[in-house]
């Protein structure tokens, strides 16, 4: 990462791998539309099609089986639409991203899927909606954006396999940062993201276990046989494919240490910190905190100023600070939640990004402090 900024933002979007930007570079030098027969066209075909093979041995699918779309939000509505004829209830977990939540929330036939104050989907919430389902498709994701916390995914599964119903799973957090695999999972839909993995924006990818129905629901010039028409964006997926070869699963150690010195060195500094999630397995690269008494919206503002680049929990696409929906299904109380940053790492953060992060966050409490004091 440039020196200039301490980027610690991962989960929002990661710095593009060098070897995707190679292979970017490479594939934007040549022209040709994958569907076209003549050479060009044929070359942009082989590129993209190694794409495919190498997302699909990412996680265990077979190359036919992975559909490439723009991102992981076109993805899980396409998953929604494929899966349409295949269930009745649809069972929704409230830690779901709003990609999802918001596509779903309203459909007369959602049930919410309530989580535990550990940031776990509710096992016995879930059988209790199963018990009284129909033909359910159960949404839970495989790790959460804000907490990091990985769900039970195979437990879930196995459950909603017992009850007669299908799984989709969003793995957008997950790949290339835990070993994911479509049948460990017992997945019916997976989706996952290139931007989150050292890949370009622009990518994504729906993998369906074979065998899942699939209802075409978008009619156009039948690329993706026919599953989602439009033409490919081929630079974007050799990018893509490089972030999956580059293995981030293997870099997992180092980020999991980042990670773990910085909540030492946090609870060390400030002995009222709380940190989310923190009694469940989580992604090696995420923490969510809060410091009581010090806003979110104040300290990214503060954070920023010093060159730290942080989000708080929630999504915020306006540019504004939401209240996190997350942190509120997990029952935390609004004042504590309205405090909650979340430090994301990952390829290209150093210790010394963990330092300056550091630094900045005694700094804002420092300030915050001596305001409260003044008032
Ligand atoms: N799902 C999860 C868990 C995410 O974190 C995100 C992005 O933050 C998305 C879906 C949406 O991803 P995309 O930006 O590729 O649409």
């Amino acid at each position: 990462m440039s020196q200039a900024i301490a980027y610690c933002d991962y989960n929002a979007t990661t710095p593009l791998r060098p070897a995707a930007m190679a292979a970017m570079t490479r594939s934007l030098q040549d022209v040709g539309n994958p569907s076209s027969v003549h050479a060009p066209g044929r070359s942009a075909k082989g590129v993209m099609e190694a794409a495919r093979e190498t997302v699909a041995r990412g996680v265990g699918a077979r190359a036919r089986d992975v559909i490439f779309t723009s991102s992981a939000t076109e993805a899980l509505h396409l998953a929604l639409d494929a899966a349409r004829d295949s269930y009745g209830d649809l069972i929704v977990s409230e830690l779901e991203h709003d990609a999802l939540w918001e596509a779903t929330r309203d459909a007369d036939e959602m049930a919410p899927l309530r989580a535990t104050i550990d940031g776990v989907v509710d096992l016995t919430h879930l059988e209790e909606l199963l018990a009284a389902a129909k033909r359910p498709l159960v949404a839970v994701m495989l790790a959460n954006n804000e907490t990091g916390v990985i769900q039970p995914v195979s437990r879930v599964a196995a459950m909603v396999r017992e009850a007669g119903g299908i799984l989709l799973v969003d793995a957008s957090q997950a790949v290339g940062r835990i070993p994911v695999g479509i049948a460990a999972l017992d997945a019916s839909y997976l989706v996952v993201s290139s931007h989150k993995m050292g890949g370009p924006p622009g990518a994504g990818a729906l993998v369906l276990a074979s065998g899942a129905a699939f209802a075409i629901s978008r009619r156009g010039g039948g690329q993706e046989q026919g599953r989602r028409p439009g033409t490919e964006n081929v630079p974007a997926l050799a990018g893509f494919a490089a972030a999956f070869d580059a293995d981030g699963v293997s870099e997992s150690v180092r980020i999991a240490a980042l990670r773990d010195r910085f909540e030492q060195a946090l609870r060390a500094r400030h002995g009222d910190v709380v940190i989310f999630g923190e009694t469940a397995p989580r992604l090696p690269n995420t923490s969510l905190f809060a410091l009581p008494g010090a806003p979110a919206e104040i300290a990214l503002i503060a954070l920023d100023l010093e060159g730290v680049a942080l989000s708080s929990g929630a999504a915020c696409s306006s540019g504004k600070v939401k209240s996190s929906r997350v942190l509120a299904a997990m029952g935390v109380e609004p004042a504590l939640a309205r405090c909650a940053l979340r430090a994301s790492f990952g390829w290209a953060t150093t210790d010394e990004d963990v330092d300056r992060l550091l630094a900045a966050l005694d700094k804002v409490r420092a300030r915050l402090g001596a305001l409260e004091g003044a008032a």
